[in-house]
């Protein structure tokens, strides 16, 4: 059985079977328009809103197709989204040790024309640019192409990965080459509101790729705390994607269904709507958010994930299923971005870098995902091993405990 598959068999099958999660009942659909357009909304699953990436111009499927977890041979899953109106795929060299680029590449051979691909490097604050142009080049050609639209570099989380004036010679370089169109910055854990600070006063990206869910945002816990942002502590984080918008960057977001237990939520889900799509209209009503990537692991869940195309705004019941979700896993649950643990280590261990790896490997069982992205952190979790004080125990303001956390994690993935 193909993963693929795998990852359906865990109680959505058969309702994916009978069609149920293929799109949202007909009593959720967003449409005001004409009927014609509706009926074709509720019996097939595809994007329904496209969407100017800001400053870039591009047009791209509000809900994109993301490849992190794209293994060889599923170029079937790459031509099903494609088939169903998704025109942006995002990908990275490290993904999958570059199976994931090769695969976007043979299945959208001959097809260029009609999509966007954005790919990723990850770049130090000392490498050179005839590096970063070796890896872009070695891109290209696991995505049998000659230019990405978008070309990022990968999960920063340190000012001095930007400060490097290197990244910003080669991005003038590969542009005049025509090899990428424009550049952009992905960001998840730590420093992440430092970074995309910097990144904006700077004018240094076209785009940015930022984790945002309902669980990351002031807004969604002021609905049931009354105002007091106790819970999320990141009050930052709408402040910069308002920034960004002002701006003109195109802002794509992802890790949006926080942490991905899907399963938690089977018993709570109603009436056909599921709590990922919840999650994506809470995402998509963020005017400051132009589209969202999440990795298309079967055919499924694209059509799941493609009932909240469309969406602007949340619908009935999605506040109640994110808050269910919520309550179950937000005590366990490491906003990555918070980072309100960051300088509690006195050895250095990235922890809010450490524990989103461990999510990939935990909640999203994906273990290869998890190894290749710890593997990026360099300084990973080993001073852990033998810690003598457990300097960090307290130090997450969400109730983790981290210290019991941080061993076990570089114990499974190095
Ligand atoms: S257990 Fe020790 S080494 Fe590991 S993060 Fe905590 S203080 Fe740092
Ligand atoms: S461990 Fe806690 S404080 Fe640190 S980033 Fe995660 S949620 Fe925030």
């Amino acid at each position: 059985m193909k993963k693929s598959d795998e990852s359906e068999k865990l109680g959505r099958r058969e309702l994916f079977r009978r069609g149920a999660l293929a799109g949202v009942a007909a009593g959720l659909l967003p449409f005001t328009g004409n009927a014609a357009g509706t009926a074709r909304a509720a019996t097939r699953a595809e994007v329904k809103r496209y969407v100017t990436l800001g400053r870039t111009g591009l047009e791209i499927s509000d809900i994109s197709f993301g490849s992190s977890r794209l293994d060889a041979g599923e170029e079937h899953l790459v031509l099903d989204a494609l088939d169903r109106g998704i025109n942006y795929f995002d990908t990275a060299e490290s993904y999958r040790g570059g199976d994931s680029e090769i695969t976007i590449g043979n299945a959208l051979r001959g097809k260029r024309d009609k999509v966007f691909i954005a790919s990723k490097t990850h770049t130090s604050s000392s490498e050179g640019r005839a590096s970063m142009m070796r890896s872009l080049e070695a891109s290209l050609q696991r995505l049998q192409t000659d230019y990405v639209d978008v070309y990022f570099t990968h999960a920063v989380n340190d000012v001095g990965r930007l400060q490097n004036p290197e990244w910003h010679a080669f991005v003038e370089q590969a542009k005049k080459q025509g090899k990428i169109r424009f550049s952009g910055m992905s960001g998840h854990a730590g420093r992440l509101i430092q970074c995309l600070d910097y990144a904006l006063d700077r004018d240094m990206m076209d785009v940015l790729l930022v984790s945002y869910n309902f669980g990351m945002d002031p807004k969604f816990y002021e609905r049931f705390t009354r105002g007091f942002d106790f819970i999320a502590r990141q009050p930052d984080l709408p402040r910069v994607l308002q920034k960004a918008k002002t701006r003109n960057v195109g802002v794509i977001a992802m890790k949006t269904l926080m942490g991905a237990r899907l399963n938690d939520m089977r018993s709570f889900e109603k009436d056909g709507a599921t709590y990922a799509q919840a999650a994506f209209r809470w995402v998509l009503s963020n005017p400051d958010v132009h589209a969202l990537i999440i990795s298309m692991t079967g055919v499924g869940v694209i059509k799941e994930y493609l009932g909240a195309s469309g969406w602007t705004t949340a619908a009935r019941g999605d506040f109640e299923l994110l808050k269910g979700y919520a309550a179950m896993n937000g005590a366990s649950y490491c906003r990555h971005a918070c980072n309100d643990c960051e300088g509690a280590c006195p050895y250095g261990v990235p922890i809010a870098d450490v524990l989103r790896t461990r999510m990939y490997a935990r909640d999203y069982q994906d273990e290869k995902l998890a190894r290749s992205e710890y593997a990026l952190l360099g300084q990973g979790a080993e001073a852990c091993l033998t810690c003598p004080t457990q300097a960090c125990a307290g130090s997450c303001t969400h109730g983790l405990p981290v210290e019991k956390l941080l061993a076990p994690t570089h114990r499974m993935l190095s």
